[in-house]
């Protein structure tokens, strides 16, 4: 029987930043224009990297608001978190900020496995936040940065890869140097 290894990857962000629209291109291949505020949805794809079979569960979990305490379903266990905010949103980028800060907190490290990801870039004529400025905020976290279009289907695939085997890809570039 194939040994299949398990990634829990959680997804995060301010409500309507494409968070759901992400997940779902990822696994089914689809946009849908219809706005659903998610509850909290956990879905599971299998692929293969590098020759091994893993199971990547996926917690698309219901925007946070600053008030709002991760729920530690979502926290614990998990290996990387993908942050998104909205490049036409300057709350939902603060809104990142904000949920970097309580990862941080919560999982008592400084330097927190995750991605951040800005969304809508099809949205170019309200973009508010520039590439330049979200690229300087990752490198303040030590993290990737990914810019995406649910709609358009860019960076899809990229995104759930880099978080879900940041170890193995980093580890890969390191060893190439
Ligand atoms: P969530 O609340 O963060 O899960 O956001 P949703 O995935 O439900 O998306 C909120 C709204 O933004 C929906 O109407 C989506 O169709 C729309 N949306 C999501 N991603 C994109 C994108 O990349 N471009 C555009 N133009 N709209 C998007």
């Amino acid at each position: 029987m194939d040994n299949i290894k398990e990634r829990k990857v959680a997804v995060l962000g301010h409500r309507g930043v494409g968070k759901s629209s992400l997940v779902f291109q990822y696994i089914e291949n689809a946009f849908v224009s219809n706005y659903y505020p998610t509850i909290e949805n956990i879905v599971e794809k299998q692929v293969e990297f590098r020759g091994s079979k893993y199971n990547i569960a996926i917690y698309d979990t219901a925007g946070q608001d600053e008030f709002s305490q991760l729920n530690s379903r979502y926290t614990v266990g998990v290996q990387a978190f993908i942050v998104v905010y909205s490049v036409n949103s300057r709350e939902s980028y603060e809104m990142a900020i904000t949920i970097h800060d309580k990862l941080v907190d919560q999982t008592g490290n400084q330097h927190v496995n995750m991605v951040l990801v800005g969304n809508k870039t099809d949205l170019a004529d309200s973009r508010v936040v520039s590439y330049d400025e979200a690229k300087g905020l990752a490198q303040e976290f030590g993290c990737p940065y990914i810019e995406s279009s649910a709609k358009n289907k860019v960076n899809i695939e990229e995104i759930f890869v880099r978080a879900a085997f940041r170890e193995e890809i980093e580890a890969e570039v390191a060893e190439a140097k």
